[in-house]
């Protein structure tokens, strides 16, 4: 399939809004690979490369890896032939310098783009990601909202759920800080080319879901 029959669909929203969640239906229902360069970034820190090894720490402050590390492994991952019809963003781009490079080196100006904000506000965020828990295989849960069948065990592999370091309450802040800073310039680019999509992110995991779907097909025409 040539790049301009591409869909690529670009998750924002601020940290515990469900943007990876969100992705990762997409990624069922539209059959495109949803890319997370978070869990791409936890899976060196779990592995323990040396790319790992160098970002655990600036990952538990809740600081920005460096442009060189995320370029390099956002490229490797979309050259992969599950992307040649698309794929999904999510937590790239998420400064000004990361979009330019996505527009003028990944081609995307060539295929059919749309961003979409899953909207949650700050009081929210801080009071969802207290309750966040993960499992080392990857399946995220929420104590209230969306809860392990058995109390602090994963589902699906059975192992204990842990805590994210940077979901810790004053790395939290950090992390609103500069989310605001960085993506409110790129949510403004996208909105006035006509291609953002808001969502309320602030229902449930299903309505959102139906929103989004229903939002993609109504920018899609
Ligand atoms: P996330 O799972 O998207 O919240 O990402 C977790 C952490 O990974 C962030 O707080 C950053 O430290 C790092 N990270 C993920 N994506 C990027 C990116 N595009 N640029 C810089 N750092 C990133």
């Amino acid at each position: 399939m040539n790049k301009k029959n591409r869909t690529i669909l670009i998750f924002f929203g601020p940290p515990g809004s469900g943007k990876g969640t969100q992705a990762e239906m997409a990624s069922l229902k539209y059959k495109i690979p949803a890319i997370s360069t978070g869990d791409l970034l936890r899976n060196e820190i779990k592995k323990k490369t040396a790319i790992g090894n160098k970002v655990k720490n600036i990952i538990a402050k809740g600081k920005y890896v460096s442009e060189e590390i995320i370029i390099k492994m956002i490229n490797n991952r979309v050259k992969k032939k599950d992307a040649k019809n698309g794929y999904i963003l999510d937590g790239f781009p998420r400064n000004k310098s990361q979009l330019d490079y996505l527009m003028k080196n990944l081609n995307i100006g060539e295929s059919k783009v749309l961003a979409i904000l899953v909207d949650v506000s700050d009081k929210e965020v801080k009071s969802r990601l207290g309750g966040r828990r993960v499992c080392s295989c990857g399946e995220t849960y929420h104590i209230k909202f969306n809860p392990p069948k058995k109390k602090g065990v994963c589902d699906l592999c059975g192992s204990k759920l842990l805590i994210r370091d940077d979901d810790k309450p004053s790395v939290i802040n950090n992390r609103l800080k500069i989310y605001h800073k960085e993506i409110d310039p790129i949510l403004r680019y996208w909105k006035k080319s006509g291609k953002l999509v808001k969502i309320n992110g602030e229902q449930s995991i299903e309505k959102v879901q139906g929103d989004v779907v229903r939002g993609l097909n109504k920018n899609n025409k």
